[in-house]
């Protein structure tokens, strides 16, 4: 076949900026971190004030030090870290590698995601756990274990990772990288695409989990995180279409029925509520509206 010289010189060209560009940014990440993914937390040390709470602070702490430093060796500039479980305050800001920044408390606006925008270049899931009702999950709950049932966008039954993995593709940023169970990882290689994975520990039971050593599982995410934030070009967003249908089965028939009193809220059944809202944002503003109202943590 004969190829048009004009052709070549501009994919010649192309090919040259690409490569420029790749060199002028540094990459941007968010790295949005849970505690029951975490290697090793299994009961006791996800709530301050059990016993083992403050173990469960270190090791979060530790796997998101290795990310950090697997980012940094992979050039990355910009590291935001976001603090996503119980009050958010979780990991010890004097032990954090003093390279990241680190967002903690709640409420805001958009709960394990806050902070995100299209200015960032991949996201990080460390720690995170499976859906309410999945067998044999350590820790699975969605959001907010003790009211909620069951999450739908547009139809889907969605886990936390699902969720904020659609809140980032709102912006255009993919996920590049999930640490968690068997379960969590099993499901961001389904529907994230080739990205990188940690899986911190073997799920039992609900309150139980087998593990390597904290330092070997610190090392994986640290290379795992450094290979993901190389291979970035590699990753596509996790978008889902708008408007966005939100469905939310509650545990409690009282909690339906009052949400329900909002005037833009559809009862759909005993315990289930539907809203329909613009977009995935709305969809998390809303979620983190309810969790709010009902906690002052
Ligand atoms: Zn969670």
């Amino acid at each position: 076949m004969k190829r048009n010289p004009f052709f070549v010189v501009w994919a010649i060209l192309l090919l040259l900026v690409s490569q420029l560009g790749g060199e002028a940014k540094k990459p941007k990440i968010y790295i949005s971190v849970d505690m029951e993914g975490i290697a090793h937390v299994v009961n006791a040390q996800t709530s301050a004030g059990q016993f083992d709470y403050e173990r469960g602070r270190k090791l979060m702490t530790a796997e998101v030090n290795a990310a950090i430093e697997g980012c940094l060796a992979a050039g990355a500039e910009v590291i935001i870290v976001s603090d996503s479980h119980g009050n958010a305050q979780n990991i010890i800001p004097e032990d954090l590698n003093e390279k990241a920044l680190l967002i903690r408390s709640f409420p805001r606006p958009l709960l394990q995601m806050e902070g995100i925008d299209s200015t960032f270049d991949g996201v990080i899931f460390l720690g995170y756990h499976p859906k309410e009702g999945t067998p044999n999950a350590n820790l699975s709950h969605t959001i907010w274990g003790t009211k909620f049932e069951e999450i739908k966008v547009n139809g889907l039954i969605v886990s936390e990772a699902l969720f904020n993995a659609a809140v980032a593709g709102h912006f255009g940023v993919p996920v590049i990288m999930v640490c968690g169970d068997q379960h969590v990882v099993e499901e961001a290689r389904k529907n994230f695409g080739p990205i990188e994975t940690v899986i911190t520990k073997e799920s039992i039971g609900f309150l139980s989990a087998k593990s390597a050593h904290p330092r070997v599982v610190q090392m994986e995410i640290k290379q795992k995180a450094e290979k993901a934030v190389k291979r970035i070009r590699e990753m596509r967003p996790f978008e889902i279409k708008k408007p966005v249908t939100l469905e939310i089965v509650f545990k409690s028939i009282f909690d339906a029925e009052t949400t329900a009193y909002l005037p833009w809220v559809k009862r759909i059944n005993g315990k289930g509520i539907r809203v329909e809202l613009n977009n995935i944002i709305e969809a998390n503003q809303f979620l983190t509206a309810l969790f709010a109202i009902n906690n002052r943590i």
